[in-house]
């Protein structure tokens, strides 16, 4: 005999991102070594819970919930997950060699630098390494952890400029006195205030090059320089340095831009919450709000907190976090979300999750996590730069060595070397694509689309067809029973019989039995232990008979009495659902349902095709006469009906294999598989459910269609400028090292085109946050 107790993963491991998590793993392994039989993940009220089994002899259910938060705390407190802000990376290099510093360090379990998030992921064992250490560490490296939630001040953020600029004048007044004619040493003076200011932030990161040997372009530079002032020629290195750090300064700001539009989103949420508590009205900040806590939400105001309404109604802008053009009607009951802003009318509203998970706030860490992950196309380039690199820094040993060899001065052979490295640097190419994805990935989110990485993003924008699920999806997805058919019994017993076990159902089919029985002002005892048969229908017993509800498949094998499927087949070529109930093997009639298409899809799939989707398609669990005329209501290209969750797994493999790359639109549900099974799986409703914000690749916000052509369209554009910024970067290394080579351009030319090019590609790839829809 066992029992079974279930609790919420969030609180057992506050910390955990995710189900995934290998802490999960850990705290399960401990667990069991307590003696509790069975552990395993399930979910409930949409979110991951541990469900525990054990047997009541020993441990007494308070005792399990005992041991659980014990071995939580043992966990959590050992082993840390935390994502830190690094400043201070000069080159996607600098992301590398922090990621394989760490990495090495006995203790540190994981490590994962995005250069373009500026953001590292570590997992450490607080037992083997202490935190400060880790912190120290990189500061040994010359990077800097910024502790979140304290402001950068003006001049931190503007410095690499403000040694630019200044570099800048100092290097146009030399010259000037120079050319006034003023004594030498005090133009030599200016030009050397220029090499500090134009070098400093170049030195400090060849110095950590030099440091973990790895190649870098400010190596380079400082190596270049350093010859121009050894052959005299001050103004050329002041030059040469000068272009270099504002290249480096302009590029960062702009990087710092496609980042603050993700910080941005988080600020939406309001800082504090005015909730009733004792009889009174109290503000305090939402960090501290409960659940169940009663928030008081003004008109005009911004929601603080995801909630349910307890009183008032009113409507909603949700835009700022589903991008729904039009505000949303508020009841009683309804859930609201944090950073969204309440209308006319004044709500109360009951805390359901807690500030940190609220919906509003794992969007802007999805979208964060998102933007780490590489694109194919970046593992494509970072598998090239690893190729060309040491080709390139040994053709320029040759450079420099051969011209001496056949009777050239050093002056002319080290310049043209150098002018060839810097022309063959590929640092454009290493941003051509993680700034695309960025500016990408953060431009979805504003309009809420979230895109869970780069990868998702190319293949998005690469899709040939799109699959969609019928019910909830083309359909508003909430049917209601029109016809009650009984041929045994009355049609009451046959409602009765078929609410008894659909109340046990999440379906939407089983809720408008439900909703219909208690229309009818019929009362049931709820069965206790219902076989949900996916894409069929639903086993019980009841009173000691057999009772099964679903459809002709459920009963494939039997035979159905003449009369019943007379009334079958009226009902579904009048395009209706239908529905068959047994008891002991006795069909005692059949309920027929109707569903509404969805407002506006015809218009979405319109839109899909005008922007190069070739197929779309309908896949349905539910027979071809609705499918049909669901389908020729919204305009969808193909129906294909009556497949069981495995048939839509098969269906999608063959439309991938006869279109190409292939989405299926879901409600990430019950069609999970075979939204794995597609190039992108994409479920709508990411705000209401958790399931579906989990589960897809892409996620709309919204509980309806209408962004997922400004999300293909989107998708596209970024391949597009990904595509441009690669041959921008290539054609730039191809065209300068054969010029460079003949000597037709010198370094500072070089220098110039170099960080032009990388500039020009991080600034394309920011095109992308300022995408309108009018662009599709
Ligand atoms: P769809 O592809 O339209 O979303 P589903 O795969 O969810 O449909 O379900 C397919 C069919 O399975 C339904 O049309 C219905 O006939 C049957 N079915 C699923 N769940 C239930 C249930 N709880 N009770 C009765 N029939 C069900
Ligand atoms: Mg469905």
């Amino acid at each position: 005999m066992t029992e079974k107790c279930s609790i919420e993963l969030a609180l057992l491991l506050p910390d955990v991102p995710n189900e995934r998590d290998t802490c999960v793993g850990r705290l399960i392994e401990l667990l069991q070594a307590e003696g509790l039989e069975k552990i395993h993940l399930v979910h409930q009220n949409n979110s991951p819970h541990l469900c525990l089994h054990h047997d009541p002899q020993h441990f007494s259910v308070a005792r399990v919930r005992e041991l659980a938060q014990a071995a939580g705390a043992k966990i959590a407190d050992r082993f840390r997950h935390e994502s830190l802000r690094i400043d201070g990376m000069g080159c996607p290099i600098c992301a590398t060699v922090i990621e394989h510093t760490l990495q090495r360090m006995e203790g540190i379990l994981e490590a994962s630098v995005s250069y373009a998030a500026e953001r590292l992921h570590l997992e450490y064992d607080s037992e083997k390494i202490e935190r400060s250490a880790i912190v120290r560490r990189i500061a040994a490296l010359g990077y800097v952890v910024l502790e979140e939630g304290r402001a950068t001040g003006w001049f931190a953020e503007h410095r690499e400029i403000i040694f630019s600029g200044t570099a800048g004048l100092l290097l146009l007044l030399g010259w000037l006195t120079e050319l006034a004619g003023l004594p030498g040493n005090l133009s030599l003076g200016l030009l050397l205030g220029s090499y500090a200011a134009g070098g400093f932030y170049t030195l400090r990161d060849a110095w950590q090059g030099l440091k973990t040997r790895s190649f870098d372009i400010d190596i380079l530079m400082i190596v270049a320089a350093a010859g121009a002032a050894a052959l005299g020629a001050w103004a050329e290195g002041a030059l040469l340095l000068f272009l270099f750090s504002l290249g480096h300064a302009l590029e960062h700001m702009a990087m710092d831009r496609a980042r603050a539009a993700i910080e941005a989103l988080a600020e939406l949420a309001p800082k504090t919450a005015l909730v009733q508590r004792d009889g009174g009205e109290v503000e305090i900040r939402v960090e501290e709000l409960l659940r169940g806590d009663r928030v008081i939400i003004k008109p005009g105001s911004r929601i603080p907190t995801d909630g349910r309404v307890l009183s008032g109604s009113s409507v909603v802008d949700q835009s700022p976090l589903t991008g729904e053009s039009i505000p949303v009607d508020k009841q009683q009951n309804d859930p609201v979300f944090a950073g969204t802003v309440n209308g006319e009318g004044a709500l109360v509203v009951e805390v359901t999750r807690l500030a940190r998970e609220s919906t509003l706030g794992r969007m802007v860490e999805m979208v964060a996590e998102a933007q780490m992950q590489k694109s194919p196309t970046q593992h494509f380039t970072d598998r090239f730069e690893r190729l060309f690199v040491p080709v390139i820094l040994a053709g320029t040993a040759l450079l420099v060595a051969l011209p001496l060899l056949i009777g050239y001065s050093f002056d002319e052979s080290f310049y043209r070397a150098m002018a060839v490295l810097v022309a063959a640097s590929p640092c454009a190419l290493a941003i051509a694509t993680p700034s695309a994805v960025l500016a990408g990935i953060a431009r979805a989110a504003r309009d809420g689309v979230l895109i869970k990485g780069g990868a998702h993003l190319e293949n998005l924008g690469s899709l040939d067809a799109i699959a969609f699920d019928k019910t909830g999806t083309l359909t508003v997805g909430k049917p209601k029973v029109t016809e009650v058919v009984a041929v045994e019994g009355s049609e009451e017993n046959l409602l009765k019989i078929a609410a008894t076990v659909e109340a046990r159902s999440a379906h939407p089919l089983a809720q408008a039995v439900v909703t219909e029985a208690k229309r009818r002002g019929l009362v049931w005892n709820e069965a206790r232990e219902v076989e949900t048969i996916t894409g069929q229908g639903l086993r019980t017993r009841l009173d000691g008979k057999n009772i099964a509800v679903g459809n002709a498949k459920l009963f494939a094998g039997e035979s159905l009495p003449e009369t019943l499927l007379q009334h079958d087949t009226q009902l579904t070529s009048a395009g209706r659902t239908t529905m068959f109930i047994q008891a002991d093997g006795h069909f005692l009639g059949v309920l027929a349902f109707a569903d509404t298409p969805r407002d506006g899809v015809r218009a979405v799939l319109d839109h899909l095709h005008k922007i190069g989707i070739r197929q779309t398609i309908m896949l349905t669990g539910d027979n071809e006469h609705v499918g049909r005329a669901i389908g020729d209501a919204v305009g969808i290209d193909e129906v294909q009906a009556s497949l069981t969750p495995e048939d839509k797994v098969r269906a999608i493999e063959v439309l991938a294999a006869h279109h190409g790359r292939v989405a299926m639109v879901g409600d990430g549900v019950n069609d999970a598989p075979a939204m794995a099974r597609a190039t992108v799986g994409i479920a709508m409703g990411g705000a209401g459910t958790d399931v579906a914000l989990e589960t897809a690749d892409v996620a709309l916000m919204a509980d309806d269609l209408s962004k997922l052509p400004f999300a293909v369209a989107l998708s596209r554009a970024s391949k597009r400028i990904i595509r441009q910024n690669l041959w921008l970067s290539l054609g730039v290394v191809v065209l300068l090292i054969p010029i460079t080579l003949a000597g037709l351009a010198g370094i500072g030319m070089a220098v110039a085109i170099h960080e032009g090019s990388t500039l020009i590609v991080v600034v394309n790839a920011l095109r992308l946050l300022a995408y309108r829809r009018e662009d599709m």
